[in-house]
């Protein structure tokens, strides 16, 4: 079996530990909805369109998206409607949970004396605020941020990962949802991988899992 020999394993945080993009979207419709409710001059629907653009030009770290949206309708920052998609933004993202099957599989790993990390690409007080809300703060042993190791996820985030935990890279094994971010580059740095994803996808990970409890199943 090719995962055979893990002593440690990496987690991406984002779409494998908890589903990021639908809360994402919850969050970003609720804000909106709110903002609509408190005088935003424009139809939900247009406004939650506007927002994802906007999202998309100055991406997800940018820290104004609501003001931006308020300026676009209403022409000027209105501190009331600004407020109201902030309040209910915080609201949804309280409510953030990890996937189904995830806290359970990581406390059987950390039973069986694997040492178990996040790996994500991001900023490092964004990343670790997810952890406590997830309530994976203390189940896991760790996080490498890319922002902390000072590169994104490419090949050499890998590799410095391995150089501090003290471990060769076959005997770390990466799991994530991305093939580009967590399976391709944590292969060229010789770590062992297993894609989360639905079946029949493509993938040039050691394995292919559904959830992470059927990395349990993989790692007996
Ligand atoms: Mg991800």
């Amino acid at each position: 079996m090719k995962l055979r020999g893990a002593r440690a394993i990496l987690f991406d945080i984002d779409d494998t530990l908890f589903p990021t993009t639908e809360f994402a979207q919850r969050a970003r419709k609720s804000a909106v909805r709110a903002m609509v409710k408190a005088g935003l001059n424009a139809a939900g629907a247009q406004a939650y369109s506007t927002l994802r653009g906007i999202v998309r030009n100055k991406s997800s770290n940018y820290q104004y998206h609501l003001d931006d949206l308020c300026v676009r309708f209403n022409h000027k920052r209105d501190p009331k409607i600004i407020a109201a998609g902030i309040a209910a933004y915080h609201v949804a993202k309280a409510g953030i949970r990890p996937f189904p099957r995830v806290r359970k599989a990581l406390l059987a790993l950390r039973k069986r004396g694997y040492g178990i990390y996040a790996a994500s690409e991001g900023k490092a007080l964004k990343q670790w605020d997810k952890l406590y809300r997830l309530g994976l703060h203390n189940v896991l042993q760790g996080a490498f941020i890319s922002e902390e190791l000072g590169c994104d996820k490419g090949k050499a985030f890998y590799v410095k990962i391995a150089r501090i935990l003290h471990m060769p890279a076959a005997s770390v094994l990466m799991v994530g949802d991305r093939e580009g971010k967590d399976i391709i580059p944590a292969k060229e740095a010789g770590m062992k991988t297993a894609r989360v994803c639905k079946k029949g996808a493509k993938s040039e990970a050691d394995a292919k899992i559904a959830d992470l409890s059927g990395l349990l199943k993989l790692l007996r």
